[in-house]
């Protein structure tokens, strides 16, 4: 299969790695939109949060886990950060592979 972000996570592809776990993976993203800018991605291919539960039931919960590694790891736990995921056209999802965005670093502008 002809996937980017299955390539990162074997490796194959070069990109700056933030933190991983035994089922996630979290890199910069290379068109960063804040100072911290990391996707965290399941290690095992799954297309969106539309296939996420029924594929890997206890996913959700591994990568937040590392979404909030990345924050302390980025240290802006205090300072606060945003999780978002883009699932479908609407939204603008242009990788299919799941991702979720870690932001932060500086004050995000409301979402709409
Ligand atoms: P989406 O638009 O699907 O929510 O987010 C995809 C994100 O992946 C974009 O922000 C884009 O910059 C990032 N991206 C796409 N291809 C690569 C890549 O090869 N390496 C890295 N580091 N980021 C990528
Ligand atoms: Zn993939």
């Amino acid at each position: 299969m002809d996937c980017i972000f299955c390539a990162i996570a074997a490796g194959e592809v070069g990109a700056e790695l933030v933190a991983e776990s035994e089922a996630a993976v979290a890199f910069r993203d290379r068109e960063a939109t804040a100072p911290t800018h990391v996707l965290v991605i399941p290690r095992k291919h799954i297309a969106s949060v539309n296939e996420m539960s029924r594929q890997a039931p206890h996913l959700a919960t591994d990568l937040l886990e590392l979404c909030a590694e990345v924050a302390r790891v980025e240290g802006i736990v205090e300072s606060g950060y945003r999780v978002v995921t883009n699932v479908g056209d609407d939204a603008g999802q242009s990788v299919y592979h799941v991702h979720f965005h870690v932001l932060g670093g500086r004050k995000l502008r409301e979402m709409g």
